[in-house]
Protein backbone atom coordinates (compact mmCIF):
# COMPACT_ATOMS: atom_id res chain seq x y z
CA UNK A 1 0.00 0.00 0.00
CA UNK A 2 0.69 3.42 -0.11
CA UNK A 3 2.33 3.70 3.08
CA UNK A 4 4.52 0.94 2.80
CA UNK A 5 5.33 2.77 -0.56
CA UNK A 6 6.72 5.74 1.06
CA UNK A 7 8.39 4.78 3.71
CA UNK A 8 10.59 2.53 1.33
CA UNK A 9 11.20 5.32 -0.91
CA UNK A 10 12.20 7.71 2.27
CA UNK A 11 14.30 4.66 3.52
CA UNK A 12 17.53 5.70 1.81
CA UNK A 13 16.63 9.44 3.48
CA UNK A 14 17.30 8.18 7.26
CA UNK A 15 19.84 10.23 9.10
CA UNK A 16 19.20 13.19 7.37
CA UNK A 17 17.51 15.99 9.03
CA UNK A 18 15.48 17.74 5.98
CA UNK A 19 13.09 16.76 3.23
CA UNK A 20 14.77 18.06 0.25
CA UNK A 21 13.69 18.22 -3.50
CA UNK A 22 15.74 15.47 -4.55
CA UNK A 23 15.05 13.31 -2.01
CA UNK A 24 11.04 14.09 -1.99
CA UNK A 25 10.90 13.94 -5.80
CA UNK A 26 10.64 9.95 -6.05
CA UNK A 27 8.38 9.56 -2.86
CA UNK A 28 5.51 12.21 -5.08
CA UNK A 29 5.66 10.12 -8.10
CA UNK A 30 5.28 7.32 -5.65
CA UNK A 31 2.11 9.55 -4.21
CA UNK A 32 0.88 10.23 -7.88
CA UNK A 33 0.81 6.88 -8.97
CA UNK A 34 -1.06 6.00 -5.70
CA UNK A 35 -3.32 8.80 -6.09
CA UNK A 36 -3.94 6.98 -9.54
CA UNK A 37 -4.30 4.08 -8.46
CA UNK A 38 -7.25 5.04 -5.63
CA UNK A 39 -9.34 6.41 -8.32
CA UNK A 40 -8.31 10.43 -8.31
CA UNK A 41 -8.42 12.46 -11.30
CA UNK A 42 -5.10 13.12 -13.02
CA UNK A 43 -5.13 16.79 -12.50
CA UNK A 44 -6.23 16.57 -9.31
CA UNK A 45 -3.36 13.81 -8.41
CA UNK A 46 -0.80 16.21 -9.59
CA UNK A 47 -1.62 19.64 -8.01
CA UNK A 48 -2.51 17.16 -5.06
CA UNK A 49 1.95 16.24 -5.07
CA UNK A 50 2.64 19.74 -6.06
CA UNK A 51 1.25 21.07 -2.68
CA UNK A 52 2.88 18.11 -0.77
CA UNK A 53 6.01 18.99 -2.05
CA UNK A 54 5.87 22.38 -1.24
CA UNK A 55 4.72 21.82 2.38
CA UNK A 56 7.43 18.99 3.08
CA UNK A 57 9.82 20.65 1.47
CA UNK A 58 12.62 22.17 4.04
CA UNK A 59 10.79 20.35 6.89
CA UNK A 60 12.34 19.54 9.84
CA UNK A 61 12.47 15.34 10.52
CA UNK A 62 12.68 14.58 14.30
CA UNK A 63 14.65 12.14 15.09
CA UNK A 64 12.16 10.52 16.33
CA UNK A 65 10.32 10.36 13.33
CA UNK A 66 11.12 8.77 10.47
CA UNK A 67 11.24 11.12 7.04
CA UNK A 68 8.65 8.34 5.43
CA UNK A 69 6.65 8.51 8.15
CA UNK A 70 6.63 12.15 8.22
CA UNK A 71 5.95 12.32 4.70
CA UNK A 72 3.57 9.85 5.45
CA UNK A 73 1.16 11.97 7.49
CA UNK A 74 1.68 15.44 5.35
CA UNK A 75 0.06 13.05 2.76
CA UNK A 76 -2.54 12.28 5.20
CA UNK A 77 -3.44 15.56 6.20
CA UNK A 78 -3.34 17.27 2.94
CA UNK A 79 -5.39 14.36 1.78
CA UNK A 80 -8.20 15.01 4.86
CA UNK A 81 -7.26 18.81 4.38
CA UNK A 82 -8.47 18.38 0.68
CA UNK A 83 -11.55 16.35 1.66
CA UNK A 84 -12.67 19.40 3.87
CA UNK A 85 -10.96 18.85 7.04
CA UNK A 86 -13.79 18.19 9.12
CA UNK A 87 -17.55 16.52 8.70
CA UNK A 88 -20.28 18.28 6.95
CA UNK A 89 -23.29 18.88 9.05
CA UNK A 90 -26.76 18.86 7.07
CA UNK A 91 -28.70 22.07 7.61
CA UNK A 92 -32.51 21.37 8.25
CA UNK A 93 -34.01 24.47 9.14
CA UNK A 94 -37.52 24.36 7.05
CA UNK A 95 -40.26 23.22 8.80
CA UNK A 96 -40.66 20.78 7.45
CA UNK A 97 -37.28 20.82 6.30
CA UNK A 98 -36.81 19.45 2.69
CA UNK A 99 -34.15 16.97 1.01
CA UNK A 100 -33.76 16.59 -2.26
CA UNK A 101 -32.30 13.51 -3.81
CA UNK A 102 -30.49 13.23 -6.86
CA UNK A 103 -28.18 11.02 -8.74
CA UNK A 104 -28.07 8.70 -12.18
CA UNK A 105 -30.01 5.24 -11.78
CA UNK A 106 -28.39 2.46 -9.12
CA UNK A 107 -26.63 4.97 -7.54
CA UNK A 108 -28.08 4.45 -4.33
CA UNK A 109 -30.46 7.28 -3.80
CA UNK A 110 -33.59 5.27 -3.10
CA UNK A 111 -31.27 3.18 -0.51
CA UNK A 112 -29.91 6.35 0.98
CA UNK A 113 -33.58 7.67 1.64
CA UNK A 114 -34.32 5.08 3.10
CA UNK A 115 -31.11 5.35 5.25
CA UNK A 116 -31.19 8.92 6.02
CA UNK A 117 -34.54 8.60 7.00
CA UNK A 118 -33.65 5.99 9.19
CA UNK A 119 -30.68 7.94 11.07
CA UNK A 120 -32.55 11.21 11.54
CA UNK A 121 -35.86 9.96 13.19
CA UNK A 122 -33.09 8.10 15.57
CA UNK A 123 -31.50 11.22 16.19
CA UNK A 124 -32.64 15.18 16.03
CA UNK A 125 -35.43 14.73 13.85
CA UNK A 126 -38.48 12.27 14.73
CA UNK A 127 -40.84 12.70 12.41
CA UNK A 128 -39.66 12.04 8.29
CA UNK A 129 -41.80 11.62 5.69
CA UNK A 130 -40.41 9.77 2.32
CA UNK A 131 -41.56 10.83 -0.82
CA UNK A 132 -41.85 8.31 -3.95
CA UNK A 133 -40.81 10.90 -7.24
CA UNK A 134 -39.84 8.70 -9.11
CA UNK A 135 -42.90 7.95 -11.03
CA UNK A 136 -41.29 6.09 -14.56
CA UNK A 137 -41.38 3.11 -13.16
CA UNK A 138 -44.18 0.98 -10.96
CA UNK A 139 -41.34 -0.56 -8.72
CA UNK A 140 -39.61 2.18 -7.57
CA UNK A 141 -42.73 2.90 -5.84
CA UNK A 142 -42.95 -0.34 -4.43
CA UNK A 143 -39.07 -0.05 -3.76
CA UNK A 144 -38.64 3.23 -1.59
CA UNK A 145 -42.28 1.87 -0.21
CA UNK A 146 -40.58 -1.55 0.92
CA UNK A 147 -37.68 1.11 2.39
CA UNK A 148 -39.95 2.83 4.29
CA UNK A 149 -41.71 0.39 6.05
CA UNK A 150 -38.34 -1.68 6.81
CA UNK A 151 -37.40 1.80 9.16
CA UNK A 152 -40.87 2.40 10.26
CA UNK A 153 -41.05 5.80 7.82
CA UNK A 154 -44.60 6.23 5.95
CA UNK A 155 -43.74 7.01 2.42
CA UNK A 156 -46.16 9.72 0.79
CA UNK A 157 -47.07 8.38 -3.46
CA UNK A 158 -48.88 8.91 -6.13
CA UNK A 159 -49.58 6.16 -8.15
CA UNK A 160 -51.22 7.78 -11.56
CA UNK A 161 -49.87 10.99 -11.28
CA UNK A 162 -46.61 11.97 -13.15
CA UNK A 163 -45.84 15.55 -12.39
CA UNK A 164 -43.02 15.13 -9.72
CA UNK A 165 -43.51 18.92 -8.69
CA UNK A 166 -46.93 18.33 -8.28
CA UNK A 167 -46.51 15.14 -5.95
CA UNK A 168 -43.72 16.93 -4.02
CA UNK A 169 -46.16 19.79 -3.30
CA UNK A 170 -48.47 17.94 -1.94
CA UNK A 171 -46.36 15.77 0.02
CA UNK A 172 -45.06 18.95 1.77
CA UNK A 173 -48.53 20.28 2.31
CA UNK A 174 -49.26 16.55 3.73
CA UNK A 175 -46.62 17.15 5.98
CA UNK A 176 -47.24 20.32 7.39
CA UNK A 177 -50.72 18.97 8.06
CA UNK A 178 -49.31 15.92 9.59
CA UNK A 179 -46.54 17.33 11.49
CA UNK A 180 -43.64 15.48 9.57
CA UNK A 181 -40.80 17.83 10.34
CA UNK A 182 -38.51 16.57 7.71
CA UNK A 183 -39.62 15.41 3.84
CA UNK A 184 -37.17 13.50 2.46
CA UNK A 185 -37.61 13.40 -1.60
CA UNK A 186 -36.76 10.65 -3.67
CA UNK A 187 -35.76 10.87 -7.48
CA UNK A 188 -35.78 8.90 -10.62
CA UNK A 189 -32.35 8.88 -12.27
CA UNK A 190 -31.15 7.81 -15.58
CA UNK A 191 -28.25 5.46 -16.66
CA UNK A 192 -26.64 8.44 -18.37
CA UNK A 193 -26.84 12.19 -17.76
CA UNK A 194 -29.94 13.45 -19.71
CA UNK A 195 -31.85 16.62 -20.50
CA UNK A 196 -35.26 15.40 -19.76
CA UNK A 197 -33.14 14.28 -16.41
CA UNK A 198 -31.79 17.41 -15.82
CA UNK A 199 -34.86 19.17 -16.27
CA UNK A 200 -37.38 17.73 -14.53
CA UNK A 201 -34.68 17.70 -11.22
CA UNK A 202 -34.06 21.10 -12.09
CA UNK A 203 -37.46 22.43 -11.87
CA UNK A 204 -38.22 20.25 -8.71
CA UNK A 205 -35.52 21.87 -6.84
CA UNK A 206 -36.61 25.29 -8.06
CA UNK A 207 -40.40 24.29 -6.69
CA UNK A 208 -40.00 22.76 -3.70
CA UNK A 209 -36.87 24.91 -2.43
CA UNK A 210 -34.99 22.20 -0.73
CA UNK A 211 -33.07 22.67 2.55
CA UNK A 212 -30.66 20.07 1.29
CA UNK A 213 -30.02 19.08 -2.07
CA UNK A 214 -27.67 15.90 -2.42
CA UNK A 215 -26.11 14.38 -5.44
CA UNK A 216 -25.58 10.37 -4.45
CA UNK A 217 -23.08 8.84 -6.38
CA UNK A 218 -22.02 5.17 -6.73
CA UNK A 219 -18.22 5.25 -5.24
CA UNK A 220 -17.23 2.28 -7.87
CA UNK A 221 -17.58 4.17 -11.11
CA UNK A 222 -14.58 5.85 -10.33
CA UNK A 223 -13.30 8.75 -13.00
CA UNK A 224 -17.18 8.70 -14.43
CA UNK A 225 -18.63 10.25 -10.47
CA UNK A 226 -16.20 12.64 -11.18
CA UNK A 227 -17.80 14.23 -14.41
CA UNK A 228 -21.49 13.13 -13.16
CA UNK A 229 -20.85 14.86 -10.28
CA UNK A 230 -19.56 18.11 -12.72
CA UNK A 231 -22.69 18.20 -14.93
CA UNK A 232 -25.40 17.93 -12.05
CA UNK A 233 -23.74 20.41 -10.06
CA UNK A 234 -23.78 23.13 -12.81
CA UNK A 235 -27.11 22.73 -13.51
CA UNK A 236 -28.66 22.14 -9.72
CA UNK A 237 -25.74 23.92 -7.83
CA UNK A 238 -26.36 20.95 -5.06
CA UNK A 239 -25.37 21.40 -1.33
CA UNK A 240 -23.30 17.98 -0.58
CA UNK A 241 -22.33 14.33 -2.00
CA UNK A 242 -23.37 11.00 -1.22
CA UNK A 243 -20.84 8.83 -1.57
CA UNK A 244 -22.28 5.09 -1.86
CA UNK A 245 -20.72 1.34 -2.01
CA UNK A 246 -18.01 2.33 -0.06
CA UNK A 247 -17.95 -0.92 1.47
CA UNK A 248 -16.58 -2.54 -1.68
CA UNK A 249 -12.65 -2.57 -2.42
CA UNK A 250 -12.83 0.66 -3.60
CA UNK A 251 -10.60 3.17 -2.47
CA UNK A 252 -12.50 5.92 -2.14
CA UNK A 253 -10.20 8.18 -4.47
CA UNK A 254 -13.58 9.62 -6.14
CA UNK A 255 -14.51 11.35 -3.32
CA UNK A 256 -11.27 13.47 -3.13
CA UNK A 257 -11.44 14.16 -7.41
CA UNK A 258 -15.26 14.95 -6.42
CA UNK A 259 -14.70 17.11 -3.70
CA UNK A 260 -11.90 19.13 -5.82
CA UNK A 261 -13.46 19.28 -9.27
CA UNK A 262 -16.97 20.43 -7.79
CA UNK A 263 -15.88 22.30 -4.03
CA UNK A 264 -18.57 20.31 -2.33
CA UNK A 265 -18.51 18.99 0.80
CA UNK A 266 -19.19 15.05 0.92
CA UNK A 267 -21.51 14.60 3.56
CA UNK A 268 -22.44 10.67 4.17
CA UNK A 269 -20.99 8.06 2.76
CA UNK A 270 -23.34 3.77 2.05
CA UNK A 271 -21.45 1.33 2.98
CA UNK A 272 -23.64 -1.01 2.50
CA UNK A 273 -27.05 -2.24 1.71
CA UNK A 274 -28.47 -2.40 4.90
CA UNK A 275 -30.57 0.45 6.70
CA UNK A 276 -27.79 1.20 9.36
CA UNK A 277 -24.98 1.04 6.65
CA UNK A 278 -24.37 4.69 6.63
CA UNK A 279 -21.71 7.06 8.07
CA UNK A 280 -21.35 10.90 7.85
CA UNK A 281 -18.18 11.63 6.12
CA UNK A 282 -15.16 12.18 7.87
CA UNK A 283 -12.11 13.42 5.56
CA UNK A 284 -9.80 11.39 8.00
CA UNK A 285 -10.46 8.63 7.47
CA UNK A 286 -11.25 8.49 4.03
CA UNK A 287 -7.67 10.13 3.70
CA UNK A 288 -6.56 7.04 5.70
CA UNK A 289 -8.32 4.48 3.50
CA UNK A 290 -6.70 6.07 0.20
CA UNK A 291 -3.92 5.71 1.17
CA UNK A 292 -4.31 2.03 2.51
CA UNK A 293 -2.45 2.52 5.93
CA UNK A 294 -3.03 1.55 9.22
CA UNK A 295 -2.42 3.48 12.08
CA UNK A 296 0.66 5.09 10.93
CA UNK A 297 -0.28 8.75 11.28
CA UNK A 298 -1.40 8.65 14.72
CA UNK A 299 1.43 6.67 15.89
CA UNK A 300 3.48 9.80 14.52
CA UNK A 301 1.43 11.96 16.21
CA UNK A 302 1.95 10.78 19.53
CA UNK A 303 5.41 10.92 18.69
CA UNK A 304 5.38 14.59 17.96
CA UNK A 305 3.73 15.39 21.26
CA UNK A 306 5.22 13.35 23.16
CA UNK A 307 8.66 12.88 22.14
CA UNK A 308 11.09 15.77 23.15
CA UNK A 309 13.49 16.66 20.49
CA UNK A 310 16.23 17.98 22.25
CA UNK A 311 15.79 14.81 25.14
CA UNK A 312 16.39 12.59 22.19
CA UNK A 313 19.76 14.42 21.54
CA UNK A 314 20.85 14.33 24.85
CA UNK A 315 20.11 10.81 25.50
CA UNK A 316 21.98 9.95 22.36
CA UNK A 317 25.17 11.79 23.69
CA UNK A 318 24.99 10.07 26.91
CA UNK A 319 24.53 6.53 25.09
CA UNK A 320 27.56 7.02 22.78
CA UNK A 321 30.10 8.25 26.06
CA UNK A 322 28.57 5.14 27.66
CA UNK A 323 26.96 6.94 30.53
CA UNK A 324 22.99 6.18 30.19
CA UNK A 325 22.66 5.27 33.38
CA UNK A 326 18.76 4.31 35.64
CA UNK A 327 17.51 7.95 35.47
CA UNK A 328 17.48 7.72 31.97
CA UNK A 329 16.19 4.52 32.06
CA UNK A 330 13.26 5.38 34.27
CA UNK A 331 12.45 8.58 31.96
CA UNK A 332 11.88 6.37 28.83
CA UNK A 333 9.72 3.74 30.56
CA UNK A 334 7.54 7.25 31.67
CA UNK A 335 8.10 8.11 28.03
CA UNK A 336 7.42 5.06 26.51
CA UNK A 337 4.29 4.64 28.94
CA UNK A 338 2.68 8.04 27.66
CA UNK A 339 3.17 7.22 24.24
CA UNK A 340 1.37 3.77 24.49
CA UNK A 341 2.30 0.40 22.78
CA UNK A 342 5.89 -0.47 23.71
CA UNK A 343 6.06 -2.77 20.87
CA UNK A 344 5.16 -0.30 18.13
CA UNK A 345 6.60 2.93 19.37
CA UNK A 346 10.14 1.24 20.74
CA UNK A 347 11.34 1.01 17.04
CA UNK A 348 11.10 5.22 17.14
CA UNK A 349 13.07 5.82 19.59
CA UNK A 350 16.84 5.93 18.48
CA UNK A 351 19.24 3.54 19.92
CA UNK A 352 17.12 2.82 22.57
CA UNK A 353 14.56 1.50 21.05
CA UNK A 354 16.19 -1.04 19.10
CA UNK A 355 17.93 -2.40 22.27
CA UNK A 356 14.28 -2.49 24.53
CA UNK A 357 12.68 -4.04 21.92
CA UNK A 358 15.21 -6.78 21.64
CA UNK A 359 15.73 -7.18 25.29
CA UNK A 360 11.72 -7.70 24.62
CA UNK A 361 10.31 -5.79 28.15
CA UNK A 362 6.65 -5.88 27.84
CA UNK A 363 4.18 -3.75 29.19
CA UNK A 364 3.86 -5.85 32.44
CA UNK A 365 7.50 -6.00 33.36
CA UNK A 366 7.70 -2.43 34.15
CA UNK A 367 5.86 -2.33 37.18
CA UNK A 368 8.54 -4.15 39.13
CA UNK A 369 11.10 -2.51 37.26
CA UNK A 370 10.17 1.22 38.31
CA UNK A 371 9.56 -0.49 41.36
CA UNK A 372 12.56 -1.41 41.96
CA UNK A 373 14.79 1.39 39.92
CA UNK A 374 12.30 3.80 43.11
CA UNK A 375 14.33 1.71 45.70
CA UNK A 376 18.00 2.70 44.55
CA UNK A 377 19.60 5.64 46.02
CA UNK A 378 19.94 8.41 43.53
CA UNK A 379 23.77 7.22 43.94
CA UNK A 380 23.32 4.36 42.83
CA UNK A 381 20.80 5.15 40.22
CA UNK A 382 23.63 6.87 37.90
CA UNK A 383 26.24 4.63 39.11
CA UNK A 384 25.00 0.95 38.80
CA UNK A 385 28.23 -0.50 39.50
CA UNK A 386 28.40 0.06 42.65
CA UNK A 387 25.06 -2.21 43.49
CA UNK A 388 26.83 -5.12 45.51
CA UNK A 389 25.06 -7.64 47.01
CA UNK A 390 23.83 -5.96 50.24
CA UNK A 391 22.38 -3.29 48.20
CA UNK A 392 20.51 -5.52 45.86
CA UNK A 393 19.07 -6.94 49.39
CA UNK A 394 17.82 -4.18 50.66
CA UNK A 395 16.80 -2.75 46.81
CA UNK A 396 14.79 -6.02 46.49
CA UNK A 397 13.37 -5.50 50.46
CA UNK A 398 12.74 -2.21 49.53
CA UNK A 399 10.86 -2.53 46.19
CA UNK A 400 8.13 -5.40 47.40
CA UNK A 401 10.43 -7.40 44.83
CA UNK A 402 13.17 -10.38 45.63
CA UNK A 403 16.54 -11.13 44.52
CA UNK A 404 16.71 -12.77 41.52
CA UNK A 405 14.51 -9.98 39.89
CA UNK A 406 16.62 -7.28 40.77
CA UNK A 407 19.43 -9.56 39.82
CA UNK A 408 17.44 -9.87 36.58
CA UNK A 409 16.80 -6.00 35.89
CA UNK A 410 20.63 -5.51 36.80
CA UNK A 411 21.64 -7.62 34.32
CA UNK A 412 19.30 -6.97 31.67
CA UNK A 413 20.27 -2.93 32.51
CA UNK A 414 24.01 -3.97 31.50
CA UNK A 415 23.03 -6.17 28.68
CA UNK A 416 21.29 -3.12 27.21
CA UNK A 417 24.09 -0.55 28.02
CA UNK A 418 26.21 -3.00 25.88
CA UNK A 419 24.04 -3.30 23.04
CA UNK A 420 22.84 0.68 22.99
CA UNK A 421 26.71 1.14 22.67
CA UNK A 422 27.17 -1.50 19.84
CA UNK A 423 24.05 -0.05 18.15
CA UNK A 424 25.40 3.33 18.29
CA UNK A 425 28.99 2.58 17.22
CA UNK A 426 27.61 0.67 14.39
CA UNK A 427 25.79 3.76 13.50
CA UNK A 428 28.81 6.29 13.18
CA UNK A 429 30.69 3.83 11.45
CA UNK A 430 28.35 3.22 9.12
CA UNK A 431 27.79 7.08 8.81
CA UNK A 432 31.94 7.55 8.05
CA UNK A 433 31.45 5.04 5.72
CA UNK A 434 28.85 6.84 3.95
CA UNK A 435 30.53 10.14 4.32
CA UNK A 436 34.38 8.86 2.56
CA UNK A 437 31.23 7.36 -0.24
P1 LIG B 1 -31.22 4.37 -7.12
O1 LIG B 1 -31.54 3.87 -8.49
O2 LIG B 1 -30.32 5.56 -7.16
O3 LIG B 1 -32.44 4.63 -6.30
O4 LIG B 1 -30.39 3.24 -6.39
P2 LIG B 1 -30.88 2.15 -5.32
O5 LIG B 1 -31.09 2.77 -3.99
O6 LIG B 1 -32.02 1.37 -5.89
O7 LIG B 1 -29.60 1.24 -5.22
C1 LIG B 1 -29.12 0.48 -6.31
C2 LIG B 1 -28.46 -0.77 -5.78
O8 LIG B 1 -27.34 -0.45 -5.02
C3 LIG B 1 -29.37 -1.57 -4.86
O9 LIG B 1 -29.19 -2.93 -5.11
C4 LIG B 1 -28.87 -1.23 -3.46
O10 LIG B 1 -29.10 -2.26 -2.56
C5 LIG B 1 -27.41 -1.02 -3.73
N1 LIG B 1 -26.81 -0.09 -2.78
C6 LIG B 1 -27.16 1.18 -2.47
N2 LIG B 1 -26.33 1.73 -1.58
C7 LIG B 1 -25.39 0.80 -1.32
C8 LIG B 1 -24.22 0.76 -0.49
O11 LIG B 1 -23.84 1.72 0.21
N3 LIG B 1 -23.50 -0.40 -0.51
C9 LIG B 1 -23.88 -1.46 -1.26
N4 LIG B 1 -23.12 -2.56 -1.21
N5 LIG B 1 -24.95 -1.45 -2.05
C10 LIG B 1 -25.70 -0.35 -2.10
MG1 LIG C 1 -34.42 4.62 -6.86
Amino acid sequence: NLSDRLERSFKILKGEGKITEINVAETLKDVRRALLDADVNYKVAKSFTDEVKRKAMGMNVLTAVKPGQLMVKIVHDELAGLMGGTAAELKLEGRPAIVLMSGLQGSGKTTFSGKLANMLKKKNRKNPLLVACDVYRPAAIEQLKVVGESVGVPVYSEPDNKDVVAIAGNAIREAKAKGYDVVIIDTAGRLAVDEEMMNEIASLKEAVNPDETLFVVDSMTGQDAVNTAREFNDRLDFNGVVLTKLDGDTRGGAALSIRTVVTKPIKFVGTGEKMEAIDVFHPERMADRILGMGDIVSLVERAQEQFDEKQARELEKKIRKNKFDFNDFMAQIQQIKKMGNIKDLAAMIPGVGKAIKDIDIDDNAFKGIEAIISSMTPKERTNPEIINQSRRMRIAKGSGTNIQEVNRLLKQFDQMRKMMKMVTSMDSSRMMQMANM
